[in-house]
């Protein structure tokens, strides 16, 4: 009896420490650079029950024991997640088969997502050919077949760009009418997943890799090529199938497209449908979560459903003995999520928060009496095992920590079983004061992540996350059976959309700051957690000194007569951010990828956003769509910066903002930084030069360090540029026209001489840029080239020019092992 007591208070005392382990190990896997070889976890795991038997059995001192769970924990969990990366691995998509024609056959296995451009869908492969000869090739792929030879990146709404892609020949062939399950043979041409790479930036390839996706192609459907041909309708993959074709209803039912794709985006968990105009709305306004099926609204929804399962159950006294009403309301509310979350995609982070609230249930439901950091920790651990990968996510954080606030405040219904007596309205206030508890302390964490914060958040969610939760989304699903239905659904959207546009409309609707370190953040949410935290006022206010660093974090800036250059990682095109002490310039503003994204709206505004950078000026160097794509969306949320460009003066463009013209002998000094323009002349605007001829080349100079940013110049503007005796020596030149075969010419490298030169270019871009020739051109005169696809953004600082340019590429700098390793 009292052995039996002791081992499981042993038990009790390891158990938080041991949990915490695991996800620690796990935590300690993702920092790796480069994988183990195989046999080095498997021998850590194999390491970590011995250890853990070693210190159960052997240490009688507590102390002793607790490190000894901890360590084997901690070993079990990095080895596991390494071993489990391994495995992965082995499937990745061998470098000499991208590009290449390749026969395939497969299932699809989503939601094919239509757009103007064509059609983007996941295929699960079963087999692969080359000519006769049979490979193999990664098992799940994101593939695109596109109608036209419009450009467009494989990426998804919500993510930043896939590069430049080659669809350089035979579009001819429209896509296909592709559905969910259906077994496909086409000919595609794969790519390993590769995504621009900047700082605070979206970490493409990571999203990829946590969905299983180790290969992007396109359909190959020219005249010249074997026609996609599709071998019949599986059963595998039914709720997809379900899915398409609710999707397909509602969009034939709902007349106004923007409450149809408002409900699609709830029911089916497609949100391809969905405006730009609607999601900056609801950005603006805190409630993007509401409608990307995040693990906040799954957790709402559970909330609600237990909600309504409960009220139904207490209608029969008969059930109520059967079993207790709040059991039951917890048991539904976690399947109805489930259910839910299944037929909405089943996205990584509905699977994440289902797992969690599952866990949570059970425990409950066994009767387990655990303090709550126990439990919160157990459901962390869980989800870790299922997905390592998940601590790298914003998401996770935010329904980790809002799930745990409910634990600590004890003010959620469906955690604390606190269901009895309580009035449904009574319920409902709860909640109403639950979402005041989460955005209170969610605030910090929210900025630390996204550097942004919707003041007008609060009262947005306070009455949109009640309304979509218990009203829409109910109306939504039932109008799966009784579509009339949606017509109410569609009504209480645009109740909704009336609040949110109203809201939207307040001065300081969103607050932008710069992204604060991680102990700044870290300290923040503590604070956010303490000042909700049952505890007296005289403690809860020292939350009030910890929230500080967070709301005052500042970026660093060059020093007084020093600039940095921010070479962003855009793809194929320019984007050049200048910073000096107390002045920000943009040279270009990178391509455009699709009808609905380019790089300002992806990468240039959460980039300035991020680093919180006014900008004075907007260079667009000329009318190219790879340096003007961008400039729309920059000039849109930076209306104060002017203008300076060679675009005509019946560009598109000028009616956004107005430019002025760029011409040689401009000039101008910011904080002793000298910025001139070396080209073009005026005359050479008169003479209806081509656009790349009118590229405006940019000087900047301190007196001791020298960066030339020249566009798309060609040769003949290289020649003039030597002849006219212009200041051409730098020390860092972005080479002209992406590594162009028409430009770099040797005259000009010569009266450049730079030590660095910096390739703009996107990853496998059909233009084969940086042509090889060049290269050499530059390597013969020892010049270093870095490349965008192998360095992602380059910082280069003129007071660290001579530092060692390892640390300057965030590729090389945030490598991970999930990382494309671009040959
Ligand atoms: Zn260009």
């Amino acid at each position: 009896m009292h052995a039996t007591a002791q081992r499981s208070s042993g038990i009790a005392s390891t158990l938080f420490p041991a949990l915490l382990a695991w996800v620690l190990g796990n935590a300690l896997q993702l920092q790796q650079a480069q994988l183990q070889s195989w046999p080095v976890y498997c021998a850590v795991v194999l390491l970590s029950p011995v250890l853990y038997a070693l210190a159960i059995t052997q240490s009688a001192a507590s102390g002793w024991r607790v490190a000894g769970v901890f360590l084997a924990l901690l070993a079990l969990g990095w080895g596991v997640a390494g071993l489990r990366a391994s495995v992965f691995l082995t499937d990745a998509l061998n470098p000499a088969l991208e590009g290449q024609d390749l026969r395939i056959t497969g299932v699809v296995s989503g939601l094919p997502q239509r757009s103007e451009t064509g059609l983007r869908f996941r295929l699960q492969v079963e087999s692969a050919q080359r000519g006769e000869q049979t490979i193999d090739v990664p098992q799940v792929m994101d593939v695109g077949w596109y109608a036209g030879a419009y450009s467009i990146s494989l990426a998804p709404a919500s993510a930043a760009p896939a590069d430049g892609f080659d669809r350089s020949s035979g579009l001819s062939r429209q896509p296909g009418d592709l559905k969910a399950g259906e077994r496909w043979q086409m000919t595609l041409r794969l790519k390993a997943p590769h995504g621009g790479r900047n700082p605070h930036g979206f970490d493409y390839e990571l999203w990829l890799w946590e969905q299983g996706v180790q290969a992007t192609g396109y359909v190959r459907a020219g005249a010249k090529d074997a026609a996609p041909v599709p071998l019949g309708q599986t059963w595998t993959h039914p709720v997809a199938l379900a899915r398409q074709t609710v999707r397909d209803q509602i969009f034939a039912t709902v007349e106004q497209r923007q409450a149809a794709s408002l409900i699609a985006a709830l029911l089916v968990g497609d949100q391809n449908a969905i405006e730009r105009t609607d999601w900056d709305l609801f950005r603006a306004t805190g409630v993007a979560h509401l409608v990307s099926i995040s693990g906040l609204h799954i957790t709402m929804f559970a909330w609600g459903a237990a909600l309504w399962v409960g009220w139904l159950w207490r209608r029969s006294g008969y059930l109520c003995l059967l079993w207790p009403a709040p059991s039951a309301a917890l048991l539904g509310g976690v399947l109805l999520a489930t259910a839910y979350s299944v037929f909405s995609g089943w996205g990584v982070p509905a699977q994440r928060t289902c797992l969690m609230l599952a866990t949570v249930a059970v425990l409950r439901l066994c009767g387990a009496r655990w303090p709550w950091p126990h439990v919160w920790m157990l459901a962390c651990a869980a989800v870790v095992a299922m997905d390592p990968w998940s601590l790298l996510q914003p998401g996770f954080w935010l329904s980790f920590v809002a799930v745990g606030i409910l634990f600590a405040t004890d003010s959620g219904a469906m955690y604390s079983m606190d269901m009895r007596a309580k009035t449904i309205y009574s319920k409902i206030l709860g909640g109403l004061r639950e979402q005041w508890v989460i955005t209170v302390a969610l605030t910090p964490l929210t900025l630390l992540l996204f550097g942004q914060v919707s003041l007008v958040g609060l009262a947005a969610n306070v009455l949109a996350i009640p309304w979509v939760t218990l009203v829409v989304t109910p109306l939504a699903m039932l109008g799966a059976v009784l579509p009339v239905l949606w017509d109410g659904a569609a009504l209480a959207i645009g109740w909704l959309l009336i609040y949110l546009q109203w809201l939207a409309t307040w001065p300081w609707a969103a607050i932008n700051v710069a992204i604060p370190p991680l102990w700044a953040g870290a300290a923040g949410v503590m604070g956010g957690v303490l000042l909700v935290a049952p505890l007296p006022w005289s403690l809860r206010g020292l939350g009030l000194p910890l929230l500080l660093p967070v709301l005052l974090w500042q970026a660093p800036v060059p020093p007084p007569g020093q600039f940095e250059l921010l070479v962003a990682d855009i793809g194929q095109g320019n984007a050049v951010l200048v910073r000096t002490a107390r002045h920000a310039l943009l040279y270009d503003a990178g391509p455009r990828y699709s009808l609905e994204s380019d790089a300002g709206n992806r990468v240039l505004v959460p980039l300035l956003q991020a680093l919180h950078v006014r900008l004075d000026t907007v260079v667009i160097s000329h009318r190219d769509m790879d340096h003007v794509g961008g400039a729309a969306a920059v000039l849109a949320m930076q209306p104060q910066a002017q203008l300076l460009s060679s675009i005509e003066a019946g560009h598109p463009l000028q009616a956004v903002h107005a430019a002025q013209r760029c011409s040689a002998g401009q000039r101008w000094n910011w904080d002793g930084v000298e910025f001139s323009f070396l080209h073009p002349q005026t005359t050479d605007y008169d003479k209806g030069a081509r656009p790349n001829a009118l590229s405006c080349v940019l000087r900047i100079s301190n007196g001791a360090r020298t960066a030339l940013l020249v566009g798309d110049i060609e040769k003949a503007q290289e020649a003039q540029l030597v002849a006219s005796g212009a200041a051409l020596k730098a020390d860092v030149l972005l080479v002209p026209h992406h590594g162009s075969k028409t430009s770099s010419s040797a005259e000009f490298l010569e009266a450049v001489a730079p030590r660095l030169a910096v390739v703009q270019a996107g990853y496998r871009n059909r233009f084969g840029h940086p042509a090889p020739s060049v290269l050499e051109r530059y390597r013969e005169r020892h010049i270093v080239v870095i490349d965008s696809p192998h360095c992602g953004a380059l910082t280069w600082r003129s007071w660290q020019a001579d530092m060692p340019l390892a640390g300057a590429c965030e590729r090389r700098q945030g490598q991970r092992y999930w990382h494309h390793p671009v040959p």
